[in-house]
Protein backbone atom coordinates (compact mmCIF):
# COMPACT_ATOMS: atom_id res chain seq x y z
CA UNK A 1 0.00 0.00 0.00
CA UNK A 2 1.43 3.08 -0.86
CA UNK A 3 2.60 6.09 1.31
CA UNK A 4 -0.32 8.14 0.27
CA UNK A 5 -3.07 5.67 0.95
CA UNK A 6 -1.76 4.80 4.32
CA UNK A 7 -1.64 8.23 5.52
CA UNK A 8 -5.12 8.76 4.36
CA UNK A 9 -6.32 5.75 5.86
CA UNK A 10 -4.67 6.58 9.14
CA UNK A 11 -6.32 10.57 9.12
CA UNK A 12 -9.84 8.92 8.66
CA UNK A 13 -8.83 6.29 11.61
CA UNK A 14 -7.82 9.50 13.72
CA UNK A 15 -11.46 10.82 13.33
CA UNK A 16 -13.04 7.83 14.29
CA UNK A 17 -10.99 7.90 17.17
CA UNK A 18 -12.15 11.32 18.12
CA UNK A 19 -16.26 10.25 17.51
CA UNK A 20 -15.79 7.15 19.75
CA UNK A 21 -13.39 8.68 22.75
CA UNK A 22 -13.94 12.22 22.25
CA UNK A 23 -10.52 13.61 21.71
CA UNK A 24 -8.05 13.40 18.68
CA UNK A 25 -5.20 10.62 19.37
CA UNK A 26 -1.66 11.16 20.08
CA UNK A 27 -0.77 9.24 16.52
CA UNK A 28 -1.12 6.73 14.05
CA UNK A 29 0.82 3.40 13.53
CA UNK A 30 0.95 0.79 11.11
CA UNK A 31 2.52 -2.89 11.55
CA UNK A 32 1.68 -4.86 8.73
CA UNK A 33 1.09 -9.26 8.40
CA UNK A 34 3.50 -11.11 6.86
CA UNK A 35 3.28 -14.14 4.28
CA UNK A 36 6.27 -16.59 5.03
CA UNK A 37 7.70 -17.54 1.21
CA UNK A 38 9.84 -20.39 2.82
CA UNK A 39 11.04 -21.91 5.56
CA UNK A 40 8.41 -24.00 7.35
CA UNK A 41 8.71 -25.41 10.86
CA UNK A 42 11.98 -24.68 10.63
CA UNK A 43 11.56 -21.84 13.56
CA UNK A 44 11.47 -23.60 16.33
CA UNK A 45 14.17 -25.85 15.07
CA UNK A 46 16.90 -22.76 15.28
CA UNK A 47 16.96 -22.62 10.96
CA UNK A 48 16.21 -20.28 8.48
CA UNK A 49 13.02 -18.73 7.60
CA UNK A 50 12.29 -16.02 4.74
CA UNK A 51 8.85 -13.96 5.46
CA UNK A 52 8.18 -10.57 3.89
CA UNK A 53 5.71 -7.83 5.13
CA UNK A 54 2.12 -7.88 3.49
CA UNK A 55 0.37 -4.72 2.13
CA UNK A 56 -1.92 -5.57 4.75
CA UNK A 57 -1.53 -4.08 8.00
CA UNK A 58 -3.32 -3.15 11.38
CA UNK A 59 -3.67 0.32 12.08
CA UNK A 60 -4.22 1.69 15.76
CA UNK A 61 -4.96 5.32 17.16
CA UNK A 62 -4.14 5.92 20.00
CA UNK A 63 -4.50 8.20 23.53
CA UNK A 64 -2.22 8.03 26.48
CA UNK A 65 -3.98 9.26 29.43
CA UNK A 66 -2.08 11.89 31.22
CA UNK A 67 -2.73 12.45 35.06
CA UNK A 68 -3.94 15.91 34.76
CA UNK A 69 -6.46 14.63 32.30
CA UNK A 70 -8.52 11.80 33.96
CA UNK A 71 -9.95 11.03 37.51
CA UNK A 72 -7.11 9.06 39.17
CA UNK A 73 -10.02 6.16 38.94
CA UNK A 74 -9.19 6.06 35.40
CA UNK A 75 -5.77 6.48 34.91
CA UNK A 76 -4.81 2.60 34.59
CA UNK A 77 -7.49 2.00 32.49
CA UNK A 78 -7.38 0.65 28.77
CA UNK A 79 -9.64 1.48 26.57
CA UNK A 80 -9.75 -0.86 23.61
CA UNK A 81 -12.51 -0.63 20.13
CA UNK A 82 -12.06 -2.74 16.43
CA UNK A 83 -13.59 -2.05 13.49
CA UNK A 84 -13.27 -6.59 13.48
CA UNK A 85 -16.87 -7.08 15.04
CA UNK A 86 -18.38 -10.22 15.37
CA UNK A 87 -21.41 -9.16 13.77
CA UNK A 88 -19.74 -7.20 10.87
CA UNK A 89 -21.33 -4.37 12.41
CA UNK A 90 -20.12 -1.82 14.78
CA UNK A 91 -17.16 -2.30 16.71
CA UNK A 92 -15.84 -4.35 19.16
CA UNK A 93 -14.91 -2.84 22.40
CA UNK A 94 -13.07 -4.19 25.97
CA UNK A 95 -11.05 -2.61 28.43
CA UNK A 96 -8.74 -3.81 31.26
CA UNK A 97 -6.88 -2.74 33.75
CA UNK A 98 -2.89 -2.22 33.85
CA UNK A 99 -2.71 -2.45 37.90
CA UNK A 100 -2.50 -5.99 38.13
CA UNK A 101 -1.85 -7.54 35.03
CA UNK A 102 -2.03 -11.52 34.80
CA UNK A 103 -2.16 -14.24 31.88
CA UNK A 104 -5.78 -15.17 31.80
CA UNK A 105 -7.00 -12.15 33.19
CA UNK A 106 -7.78 -10.74 30.02
CA UNK A 107 -9.66 -12.45 27.29
CA UNK A 108 -10.63 -12.33 24.02
CA UNK A 109 -8.92 -9.98 21.55
CA UNK A 110 -8.27 -7.61 24.19
CA UNK A 111 -5.52 -10.11 25.69
CA UNK A 112 -3.21 -9.17 22.44
CA UNK A 113 -2.76 -4.71 23.80
CA UNK A 114 -2.66 -6.53 27.02
CA UNK A 115 0.06 -8.93 26.58
CA UNK A 116 2.48 -6.01 24.74
CA UNK A 117 1.69 -3.88 28.08
CA UNK A 118 2.47 -7.12 30.36
CA UNK A 119 5.85 -7.75 28.53
CA UNK A 120 6.45 -3.89 28.47
CA UNK A 121 6.35 -3.92 32.20
CA UNK A 122 7.85 -7.48 32.90
CA UNK A 123 10.90 -6.92 29.86
CA UNK A 124 11.36 -3.29 29.75
CA UNK A 125 10.75 -1.94 32.67
CA UNK A 126 7.80 0.48 31.63
CA UNK A 127 5.35 1.85 33.35
CA UNK A 128 2.81 2.41 30.59
CA UNK A 129 -0.34 4.52 31.86
CA UNK A 130 -3.79 3.81 30.61
CA UNK A 131 -4.69 4.92 27.21
CA UNK A 132 -7.28 4.89 24.39
CA UNK A 133 -6.89 2.44 21.64
CA UNK A 134 -8.76 2.24 18.29
CA UNK A 135 -7.66 -0.64 15.74
CA UNK A 136 -8.36 -1.22 11.91
CA UNK A 137 -7.29 -4.11 10.54
CA UNK A 138 -6.76 -5.41 6.94
CA UNK A 139 -4.89 -8.72 7.77
CA UNK A 140 -7.40 -11.20 7.65
CA UNK A 141 -7.72 -12.61 11.03
CA UNK A 142 -6.84 -16.43 11.27
CA UNK A 143 -5.92 -16.93 7.71
CA UNK A 144 -1.99 -17.87 8.86
CA UNK A 145 -1.29 -14.25 8.15
CA UNK A 146 -0.38 -13.40 11.40
CA UNK A 147 -2.94 -11.00 12.19
CA UNK A 148 -2.31 -11.05 15.70
CA UNK A 149 1.27 -10.10 15.31
CA UNK A 150 0.08 -6.93 13.33
CA UNK A 151 -1.95 -6.22 16.23
CA UNK A 152 0.81 -6.66 18.95
CA UNK A 153 3.14 -5.03 16.70
CA UNK A 154 1.25 -2.19 16.07
CA UNK A 155 0.80 -1.60 19.82
CA UNK A 156 4.09 -2.06 20.77
CA UNK A 157 5.53 0.69 17.94
CA UNK A 158 2.67 2.92 19.39
CA UNK A 159 3.89 2.43 23.22
CA UNK A 160 7.48 2.42 22.23
CA UNK A 161 6.87 5.92 20.43
CA UNK A 162 4.55 7.65 23.08
CA UNK A 163 6.44 6.40 26.25
CA UNK A 164 10.55 7.32 24.55
CA UNK A 165 11.35 3.74 25.08
CA UNK A 166 13.91 3.79 22.40
CA UNK A 167 13.08 0.01 21.86
CA UNK A 168 15.12 -1.40 18.66
CA UNK A 169 13.32 -3.67 16.18
CA UNK A 170 15.16 -7.20 17.60
CA UNK A 171 13.84 -6.03 21.37
CA UNK A 172 10.33 -5.17 20.45
CA UNK A 173 10.50 -8.55 18.76
CA UNK A 174 11.45 -10.22 22.03
CA UNK A 175 8.85 -8.18 23.60
CA UNK A 176 5.99 -9.22 21.03
CA UNK A 177 6.87 -13.09 21.09
CA UNK A 178 6.57 -12.74 25.37
CA UNK A 179 3.24 -11.01 24.87
CA UNK A 180 2.02 -13.59 22.78
CA UNK A 181 3.92 -16.82 24.32
CA UNK A 182 3.67 -15.72 28.32
CA UNK A 183 0.24 -13.64 28.20
CA UNK A 184 -1.73 -15.01 25.83
CA UNK A 185 -0.31 -18.55 25.67
CA UNK A 186 0.57 -19.23 22.22
CA UNK A 187 3.66 -20.44 21.66
CA UNK A 188 4.95 -18.73 18.21
CA UNK A 189 8.29 -17.98 17.69
CA UNK A 190 10.20 -14.71 16.59
CA UNK A 191 9.41 -15.08 12.89
CA UNK A 192 6.00 -12.96 12.62
CA UNK A 193 6.53 -10.23 14.50
CA UNK A 194 10.37 -9.95 12.75
CA UNK A 195 9.16 -9.59 9.67
CA UNK A 196 6.44 -6.88 10.70
CA UNK A 197 9.20 -4.91 12.41
CA UNK A 198 11.98 -5.18 10.26
CA UNK A 199 9.92 -5.97 6.30
CA UNK A 200 11.17 -3.76 3.34
CA UNK A 201 8.81 -3.07 0.56
CA UNK A 202 10.39 -4.97 -2.41
CA UNK A 203 12.01 -7.45 -0.21
CA UNK A 204 12.13 -10.74 1.98
CA UNK A 205 13.56 -10.64 5.32
CA UNK A 206 16.04 -14.29 5.84
CA UNK A 207 16.62 -14.79 9.57
CA UNK A 208 18.74 -16.85 10.86
CA UNK A 209 16.73 -18.17 14.06
CA UNK A 210 19.32 -19.28 15.87
CA UNK A 211 21.97 -16.44 15.60
CA UNK A 212 18.87 -13.72 14.86
CA UNK A 213 21.02 -12.56 12.18
CA UNK A 214 18.77 -10.77 9.42
CA UNK A 215 19.08 -9.31 6.19
CA UNK A 216 16.80 -8.01 3.44
CA UNK A 217 17.01 -10.04 0.16
CA UNK A 218 15.51 -8.40 -3.02
CA UNK A 219 11.81 -9.88 -4.12
CA UNK A 220 11.11 -7.99 -6.98
CA UNK A 221 8.04 -9.43 -7.86
CA UNK A 222 6.10 -6.52 -9.86
CA UNK A 223 9.78 -5.74 -11.87
CA UNK A 224 9.31 -9.28 -12.62
CA UNK A 225 5.57 -9.36 -14.54
CA UNK A 226 5.04 -11.79 -11.27
CA UNK A 227 2.36 -11.75 -7.94
CA UNK A 228 1.91 -13.80 -4.60
CA UNK A 229 -1.55 -14.80 -4.75
CA UNK A 230 -2.94 -15.85 -1.22
CA UNK A 231 -5.36 -18.50 -1.07
CA UNK A 232 -7.01 -18.28 2.61
CA UNK A 233 -8.85 -21.80 2.53
CA UNK A 234 -11.31 -20.43 5.46
CA UNK A 235 -10.27 -23.57 7.21
CA UNK A 236 -8.79 -24.38 10.80
CA UNK A 237 -8.79 -28.06 11.81
CA UNK A 238 -9.50 -28.77 15.27
CA UNK A 239 -6.17 -30.91 15.70
CA UNK A 240 -4.09 -27.75 14.44
CA UNK A 241 -2.88 -27.13 18.03
CA UNK A 242 -2.14 -30.93 19.11
CA UNK A 243 -0.66 -31.36 15.50
CA UNK A 244 1.87 -28.26 16.14
CA UNK A 245 2.41 -29.42 19.47
CA UNK A 246 3.17 -32.79 18.35
CA UNK A 247 5.67 -31.94 14.95
CA UNK A 248 7.66 -30.10 17.79
CA UNK A 249 8.09 -32.61 20.19
CA UNK A 250 9.25 -35.05 17.47
CA UNK A 251 11.68 -32.34 16.64
CA UNK A 252 12.88 -32.25 19.48
CA UNK A 253 13.05 -36.31 20.01
CA UNK A 254 15.03 -36.11 16.74
CA UNK A 255 17.67 -33.58 17.95
CA UNK A 256 18.08 -35.80 20.92
CA UNK A 257 18.06 -39.22 19.22
CA UNK A 258 20.96 -37.22 16.86
CA UNK A 259 23.00 -36.32 19.89
CA UNK A 260 22.53 -32.72 18.44
CA UNK A 261 20.93 -29.76 20.74
CA UNK A 262 18.52 -28.92 17.67
CA UNK A 263 17.78 -29.59 14.36
CA UNK A 264 19.78 -26.96 12.89
CA UNK A 265 23.53 -28.64 14.06
CA UNK A 266 22.70 -32.09 11.84
CA UNK A 267 26.02 -32.14 10.61
CA UNK A 268 25.36 -32.07 6.29
CA UNK A 269 25.03 -35.86 5.63
CA UNK A 270 24.54 -37.41 8.77
CA UNK A 271 22.53 -40.72 8.64
CA UNK A 272 18.92 -40.79 10.07
CA UNK A 273 18.66 -44.65 9.69
CA UNK A 274 18.63 -44.61 13.50
CA UNK A 275 15.85 -42.89 14.31
CA UNK A 276 12.03 -44.15 14.05
CA UNK A 277 9.56 -44.18 10.37
CA UNK A 278 8.14 -41.31 11.25
CA UNK A 279 10.48 -39.24 13.37
CA UNK A 280 12.71 -39.84 10.14
CA UNK A 281 10.29 -38.10 7.83
CA UNK A 282 9.84 -35.02 10.63
CA UNK A 283 13.70 -34.58 10.78
CA UNK A 284 14.42 -34.81 6.75
CA UNK A 285 11.53 -32.38 6.35
CA UNK A 286 13.18 -29.90 8.47
CA UNK A 287 16.59 -30.34 7.11
CA UNK A 288 15.93 -30.24 3.28
CA UNK A 289 13.71 -27.01 4.36
CA UNK A 290 16.96 -25.05 5.61
CA UNK A 291 18.18 -26.38 2.77
CA UNK A 292 15.74 -24.72 0.34
CA UNK A 293 15.70 -21.61 2.61
CA UNK A 294 19.46 -20.86 1.53
CA UNK A 295 18.32 -21.76 -2.30
CA UNK A 296 15.49 -19.54 -2.86
CA UNK A 297 17.90 -16.57 -1.21
CA UNK A 298 20.50 -17.47 -3.23
CA UNK A 299 18.18 -16.88 -6.28
CA UNK A 300 16.63 -14.28 -5.23
CA UNK A 301 20.28 -12.54 -5.09
CA UNK A 302 20.97 -13.75 -8.55
CA UNK A 303 17.49 -11.97 -9.89
CA UNK A 304 16.04 -15.32 -10.92
CA UNK A 305 12.70 -14.90 -8.67
CA UNK A 306 11.07 -17.53 -11.65
CA UNK A 307 13.66 -20.02 -10.84
CA UNK A 308 12.12 -20.17 -6.78
CA UNK A 309 8.72 -21.32 -8.04
CA UNK A 310 10.13 -25.18 -7.98
CA UNK A 311 11.62 -24.83 -4.48
CA UNK A 312 8.17 -23.86 -2.90
CA UNK A 313 6.60 -26.50 -4.71
CA UNK A 314 9.04 -28.96 -3.44
CA UNK A 315 8.55 -26.99 -0.13
CA UNK A 316 4.66 -28.19 -0.20
CA UNK A 317 5.13 -31.71 -0.65
CA UNK A 318 7.63 -32.24 1.94
CA UNK A 319 5.51 -30.61 4.61
CA UNK A 320 2.83 -32.61 2.85
CA UNK A 321 4.40 -36.19 2.69
CA UNK A 322 6.96 -35.70 5.60
CA UNK A 323 6.01 -33.46 7.77
CA UNK A 324 2.05 -34.04 7.13
CA UNK A 325 1.08 -30.60 8.67
CA UNK A 326 -0.95 -30.10 5.13
CA UNK A 327 -4.69 -30.87 4.95
CA UNK A 328 -7.14 -31.30 1.52
CA UNK A 329 -8.13 -27.57 1.14
CA UNK A 330 -4.09 -26.66 1.43
CA UNK A 331 -3.33 -29.60 -0.87
CA UNK A 332 -5.95 -28.78 -3.49
CA UNK A 333 -5.20 -24.79 -3.41
CA UNK A 334 -1.73 -25.87 -4.84
CA UNK A 335 -2.94 -28.35 -7.16
CA UNK A 336 -5.04 -26.20 -8.91
CA UNK A 337 -3.15 -23.30 -8.61
CA UNK A 338 -0.32 -25.04 -10.41
CA UNK A 339 -2.75 -26.88 -13.05
CA UNK A 340 -3.42 -22.96 -14.08
CA UNK A 341 0.23 -22.24 -14.57
CA UNK A 342 1.55 -21.33 -11.60
CA UNK A 343 5.73 -21.03 -11.22
CA UNK A 344 5.22 -22.51 -7.78
CA UNK A 345 2.74 -23.09 -4.81
CA UNK A 346 2.74 -24.60 -1.15
CA UNK A 347 1.13 -23.93 2.38
CA UNK A 348 2.20 -21.14 4.21
CA UNK A 349 2.20 -21.09 7.82
CA UNK A 350 1.51 -23.92 10.36
CA UNK A 351 -0.72 -25.73 8.42
CA UNK A 352 -3.98 -27.84 8.81
CA UNK A 353 -5.93 -25.15 7.27
CA UNK A 354 -5.13 -21.02 6.59
CA UNK A 355 -3.37 -20.09 3.56
CA UNK A 356 -1.60 -21.75 0.66
CA UNK A 357 0.37 -18.96 -1.80
CA UNK A 358 1.20 -19.30 -5.48
CA UNK A 359 3.44 -17.23 -7.47
CA UNK A 360 2.46 -16.95 -10.82
CA UNK A 361 2.78 -14.03 -13.94
CA UNK A 362 0.91 -11.26 -13.73
CA UNK A 363 -1.32 -11.94 -16.91
CA UNK A 364 -2.49 -15.24 -15.37
CA UNK A 365 -4.45 -13.71 -12.22
CA UNK A 366 -7.79 -14.60 -13.64
CA UNK A 367 -6.86 -17.84 -14.54
CA UNK A 368 -5.38 -19.01 -11.43
CA UNK A 369 -8.23 -17.34 -9.62
CA UNK A 370 -10.92 -18.98 -11.64
CA UNK A 371 -9.02 -22.26 -11.78
CA UNK A 372 -9.30 -22.80 -7.82
CA UNK A 373 -12.09 -21.41 -7.03
CA UNK A 374 -13.66 -24.29 -9.82
CA UNK A 375 -11.93 -26.82 -7.53
CA UNK A 376 -13.00 -26.29 -4.76
CA UNK A 377 -16.85 -25.30 -5.96
CA UNK A 378 -16.54 -29.13 -7.24
CA UNK A 379 -14.66 -30.69 -4.22
CA UNK A 380 -17.57 -29.02 -2.44
CA UNK A 381 -15.09 -27.15 -0.34
CA UNK A 382 -16.17 -23.63 1.68
CA UNK A 383 -15.31 -20.64 -1.03
CA UNK A 384 -11.57 -19.59 -0.58
CA UNK A 385 -10.56 -15.85 0.07
CA UNK A 386 -7.99 -14.87 -2.84
CA UNK A 387 -6.30 -12.07 -2.88
CA UNK A 388 -2.77 -10.95 -3.93
CA UNK A 389 -0.15 -9.74 -1.57
CA UNK A 390 3.50 -7.56 -2.70
CA UNK A 391 6.19 -6.74 0.09
CA UNK A 392 6.06 -3.50 1.96
CA UNK A 393 7.53 -1.75 5.04
CA UNK A 394 7.75 -2.90 8.59
CA UNK A 395 5.88 -1.40 11.06
CA UNK A 396 6.29 2.51 11.92
CA UNK A 397 4.48 5.89 12.90
CA UNK A 398 1.99 6.86 9.75
P1 LIG B 1 -3.57 -15.20 12.82
O1 LIG B 1 -2.99 -16.29 12.01
O2 LIG B 1 -4.44 -14.31 12.00
O3 LIG B 1 -2.57 -14.46 13.63
P2 LIG B 1 -4.47 -15.92 15.43
O4 LIG B 1 -5.50 -16.88 15.90
O5 LIG B 1 -3.09 -16.04 15.92
O6 LIG B 1 -4.55 -15.94 13.84
O7 LIG B 1 -4.92 -14.45 15.79
C1 LIG B 1 -6.23 -14.00 15.53
C2 LIG B 1 -6.74 -13.24 16.72
O8 LIG B 1 -6.07 -11.96 16.78
C3 LIG B 1 -8.20 -12.91 16.64
O9 LIG B 1 -9.00 -13.97 17.12
C4 LIG B 1 -8.29 -11.68 17.53
O10 LIG B 1 -8.30 -12.05 18.89
C5 LIG B 1 -6.96 -10.97 17.24
N1 LIG B 1 -7.13 -9.98 16.16
C6 LIG B 1 -6.49 -9.93 14.97
N2 LIG B 1 -6.92 -8.88 14.23
C7 LIG B 1 -7.85 -8.25 14.97
C8 LIG B 1 -8.68 -7.10 14.76
N3 LIG B 1 -8.62 -6.39 13.64
N4 LIG B 1 -9.53 -6.75 15.76
C9 LIG B 1 -9.61 -7.46 16.89
N5 LIG B 1 -8.86 -8.55 17.13
C10 LIG B 1 -8.00 -8.94 16.20
MG1 LIG C 1 -1.32 -15.37 15.11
Amino acid sequence: MSATTNTLWADALARRFAEVYGTEPDGVWRAPGRVNLIGEHTDYNNGFVLPFAIDRSALVAVRLRTPASEPEAEADVVRLASTFAPDGAGLSRAQFRIGGLEPDGVGGWAAYPAGVVYALARQAGASVPGFDLLLDSTVPVGAGLSSSHAVEVAVAAALNDLLGLGLGAPEMAHLTQYAENEFVGAPTGIMDQSASLMGKEGGALFLDCRSLDSETVPLPLAEHGLQVLVIDTRVVHSHADGGYSARRSACERGAAALGVPSLREVPAGASLDGLDEETRRRVRHVLAENERVLQVVEQLRADNVVGIGNLLTASHASLRDDFEVSCPELDLAVDAALAAGALGARMTGGGFGGSAIALIRQDDEERVRAAVLAAFVEKGFREPALFTVLPADGAGRV
